[in-house]
């Protein structure tokens, strides 16, 4: 009963967040087949827009368009640099300038990134999102539990909105980019109470808060049929110690802030890709196959043919759950780690990206925490950073981190990259309980 009186007042407050959930959800009732030929004509229709309307594209794209069908694979990859380099340029001249907005992003590929977003992509995303949790069973109106690691999500008028935490929204937000052992246990205490039907947050959180609950076997509610992680590489010892502490499904969400909902996991386990939202194609490079996404839907700042730093191939194979949409496969890639501090506080990487948000100038960096009580920052830039972004880092460093943590920092040519060729931009020191490729020893 509340959650239909929810639900309707929701619906009320968020009328094209709605709208665009029951064209998801119609284009989701259609057959493989038309599915396909739909993606096809967005595509063809998303690259004649973009080229006629950003600069950036008019460049690149117009001598591929006087051909009689498209073949995205001839068309050239928009890289993180070129996004850095020609923001401006990327912007649709059809756009209102007064409505769109600046988002940021640390990347999972360690280099700071702007991008372009307004209300209308905001909602979409939020669609999409929905859609992805109604995989799980859930029904707009029904309670989710976020563990965000940005604050920029959680504050009002951040990414998420200013309704978050109330009751209409159903939803709540834990700032959890950093935590102790005391706060996780006060998070379990706080799913007991709230009693909510999903989990949505880092791998890496929700498995640290899926150990104190079994460990302190502390009771979760019968509530939940969901656990949805998001934005880090989700490990099968993780996947398997939320499923034993929440006693439910984990479904893996792939998508990032620049183009989010790409794929999600169904109730089979399989990642099928949104295809009326996105084109993913796996280009092979070297020995890494890259996934390479076109947003079909954002005709604020196209995106096509992004190179997004993850890798993963495209399957062939069917899923039994009667999802139209195909399969995909990620790589374990989105490296990164936990920072923790000699007081006890584990720090997730997110905090540390997040302090380097808008330094667009940094090509590279990388956090790495030498010992207990020293993190070097490794930047590749033109030029060091200056006194007054020293003073902001060290003052945030000593306010949230550790008030005798020494920080240090480096201008070097390179960062060098891990021996599977990836980027970490933060290498903790307690690498064996939240490493990502190796399970923990207690289990
Ligand atoms: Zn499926």
């Amino acid at each position: 009963m509340i959650e239909r009186l929810r639900h309707g007042l929701h619906r009320r407050r968020h009328p094209l967040r709605y709208a665009q959930l029951d064209t998801l959800l119609h284009t989701q009732a259609l057959p493989r087949d038309a599915l396909l030929a739909k993606q096809q004509r967005d595509l063809t229709d998303m690259v004649a827009f973009a080229a006629a309307h950003t600069p950036y594209y008019a460049e690149t794209l117009t001598p591929f368009l006087d051909r009689d069908s498209l073949d995205i694979s001839t068309l050239p990859i928009l890289r993180k640099d070129d996004v850095i380099r020609r923001l401006d340029d990327l912007l649709s001249q059809t756009a209102d300038r007064s409505q769109a907005k600046i988002g940021h992003t640390g990347g999972s590929t360690g280099k700071p990134l702007a991008f372009w977003y307004d209300d209308a992509k905001h909602e979409l995303m939020r669609a999409g999102m929905m859609r992805s949790y109604m995989l799980a069973g859930w029904r707009p109106g029904q309670k989710i539990l976020n563990f965000w690691g940005a604050r920029q999500d959680v504050v009002p008028g951040g990414v998420f909105g200013a309704q978050i935490g109330d009751f209409i929204a159903a939803e709540h937000t834990l700032a959890a980019f950093e935590y102790t052992e005391a706060q996780l246990v006060e998070w379990a205490c706080f799913i007991q109470r709230y009693r909510p039907v999903l989990l949505q947050g880092y791998a890496s959180v929700l498995a640290e808060v899926a150990r104190v609950v079994i460990e302190k076997r502390l009771p979760m509610p019968a509530t939940l049929i969901g656990i949805y992680s998001t934005a880090e590489v989700l490990n099968g010892w993780q996947r398997r110690r939320m499923e034993q502490a929440f006693g439910c499904k984990v479904y893996n969400q792939y998508g990032c802030r620049e183009i989010p909902n790409i794929a999600c996991e169904c109730s089979h386990g399989n990642m099928h890709v949104f295809t009326d939202m996105v084109a993913l194609e796996s280009v092979r490079t070297g020995d890494e196959d890259r996934l390479i996404v076109t947003s079909l839907t954002n005709r604020l700042m196209p995106m096509i043919r992004y190179d997004i730093g993850d890798s993963g191939r495209l399957l062939d194979s069917e899923c039994a759950c009667g999802l139209p949409f195909p399969l995909m496969e990620m790589d374990l890639c989105r490296q990164n780690d936990l920072i923790r501090t000699r007081s006890g506080k584990t720090i997730h990487p997110s905090y540390f990206n997040r302090l380097l948000y808008g330094k667009t100038e940094i090509a590279q960096y990388q956090w790495v925490q030498r010992d207990p009580g020293r993190l070097a920052l490794n930047l590749v830039a033109p030029r060091p950073p200056d006194a007054a972004t020293l003073a902001f880092l060290e003052a945030h460093i000593r306010q949230d981190v550790d008030p005798q943590m020494v920080l240090e920092v480096n201008c070097l040519n390179e960062i060098p990259r891990t021996v599977s060729g990836k980027h970490r931009f933060v290498i903790g020191l307690g690498a064996e309980r939240c490493g990502h490729e190796e399970p923990p020893r207690s289990e």
